[in-house]
């Protein structure tokens, strides 16, 4: 018997040969902690950004998305705090010149010291209290902490000076903060009302990234609720179990997911809880995080920009800065975590030691909705034909190569959720009329139906639906 056990590696191997996923700048030996999506990761991850536009943005009352710059006035940064205090803890082993973030080597050290809750000072402490090795090269022989900054910088111009410094954004969140006022008055929205954005965010990490778990570019999910004080912590919990609730109707089962609530919190939130899933080899992992950030984004924009960003309540009559409870969602981090929720090696036929990789994931994000497959080439042109047909509604591949057993397991290694066989009772011949239907086999169960072409798109729209 094969070893049918589900682990990182045969994951990252599918994505690589099936185009889901590439090593970033591949054919010069890459680039550390970037990855390109092929055709199907692509397809993936922006049916995952359709799924919660849907949940976010389209089914919610009161929702609107903007889609701001990534370059933005260097001011904002100052504002949010990122200037200042945006940064890694990391030190260097003296021996072997290796560099680490002090609050990994203790985490891995000792997963229940929870550096997260240390200062700076206190993890050095801990490091030298415990003389933890270098994971490296073993010696315990460690410089002090120094706080390095995760922002990518730029220059805006054709000068090097430090005034046309520009970043590139850390987080998608200032963008809907800064547009809050925009937003308000344009739709004439009334408190709560909530404001997201997809899109890219980037950080100069030096930690191993664990394929595309950590990268130093990312694209987020973001959803920022604007809302009365004393309103937000009700909010904030709806938010968690929303988000949740995301994730299980995307496929992802609720034994594998987890809240973890933080302890030491942020500068600027009053409660921070993420969503964990638990990745196969990699343990558990931040998938989301919702924040509770008070009235500080806003009021440090005020403060910053000069710019009132009070709200004037039409209810009372009251004016105050709104409090903002923030649900973000990684996109790359959702889609890994699809895919290993996906992944899985069924066993077919134990006496002929047939297994068979299927991806199991939901069909509303599966990257091919349908293959179309002649069950002859002589049958090509008009299977051809249903493709053009369903293509014009669905992601649709056609393949015509290989026994047609085979040609099901390659739409199932990629997920593809329905199968349509075009025979020759299909098209028919001189002696007989064709009757029309198509034999249509499901992925999981690998069932199948006989159904009429005319009845074929009602048939996968509604099993598609999301
Ligand atoms: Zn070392």
């Amino acid at each position: 018997m094969q070893n049918t056990e589900k682990t990182m590696e045969k994951i990252v191997a599918l994505c690589k040969n099936r185009g889901f996923i590439f090593a970033g700048s591949e054919i010069y030996g890459g680039l550390a902690n970037t990855w390109d999506y092929g055709p199907l990761g692509a397809r993936l991850k922006n049916n995952v950004k359709d799924a919660w536009r849907r949940r976010f943005i389209q089914e919610r009352r009161n929702s609107y998305e903007v889609d701001a710059d990534i370059l933005m006035n260097p001011r904002v940064w100052e504002a949010s705090g990122h200037v200042a205090s945006f940064a890694d803890p990391l030190l260097d082993c003296k021996e072997c010149k290796m560099r680490f973030r002090a609050d990994n080597l203790i985490d891995e050290f000792d997963p229940e010291a929870h550096a997260d809750g240390m200062t700076k000072e206190e993890m050095f402490a801990y490091i030298k209290a415990h003389s933890i090795p270098c994971p490296h090269c073993g010696k315990h022989n460690f410089t002090d902490i120094r706080e390095f900054n995760l922002m990518f910088q730029t220059y805006r111009g054709v000068t090097n000076d430090a005034k046309s410094v520009i970043y590139l954004r850390p987080e998608n969140a200032q963008g809907e903060y800064v547009n809050y006022l925009n937003v308000q008055r344009t739709m004439r929205a009334k408190l709560p009302f909530s404001i997201g954005q997809i899109g890219k965010a980037f950080r100069n990490e030096i930690t191993p990234g664990n394929f595309t778990f950590r990268t130093i570019e990312f694209e987020q999910m973001e959803f920022q609720t604007f809302c009365k004080p004393g309103d937000d912590l009700e909010i904030y919990e709806y938010f968690k179990e929303y988000g949740k609730k995301f994730f299980e109707d995307l496929g992802l089962p609720a034994e594998n997911l987890r809240f973890h609530d933080h302890e030491k919190l942020a500068h600027y939130a009053k409660a921070a809880c993420d969503i964990e899933f638990l990745f196969p080899t990699l343990g558990w992992g931040e998938i989301n995080g919702t924040h509770d950030r008070t009235d500080f984004d806003l009021s440090r924009h005020q403060e910053y920009s000069g710019q009132k960003m009070d709200y004037l309540d039409p209810f009372t009559g009251e004016r105050y800065i709104p409090y903002i409870v923030e649900s973000t969602y990684g996109l790359d981090r959702t889609v890994l975590a699809l895919l290993c929720q996906a992944y899985d090696e069924e066993v077919v036929d134990e006496a002929k030691n047939d297994t068979r990789v299927v991806l199991r994931l939901h069909p509303s994000v599966a990257p091919i909705k349908v293959a179309v497959l002649p069950l002859s080439k002589k049958l090509s042109d008009r299977a051809l034909e249903l493709r053009d047909d369903l293509a014009r509604e669905f992601m649709v591949d056609f393949d015509e190569t290989g026994s047609i057993g085979k040609r099901y397991r390659r739409q199932d290694e990629v997920g593809t959720p329905f199968c349509v066989t075009v025979d020759f009772d299909t098209v028919g011949d001189a002696d007989k009329a064709g009757d029309n239907c198509v034999t249509v086999r499901e992925r999981d169960s690998m069932e199948q139906v006989r159904l009429p072409i005319s009845q074929l798109r009602d048939y996968l729209r509604e099993k598609l639906a999301f």
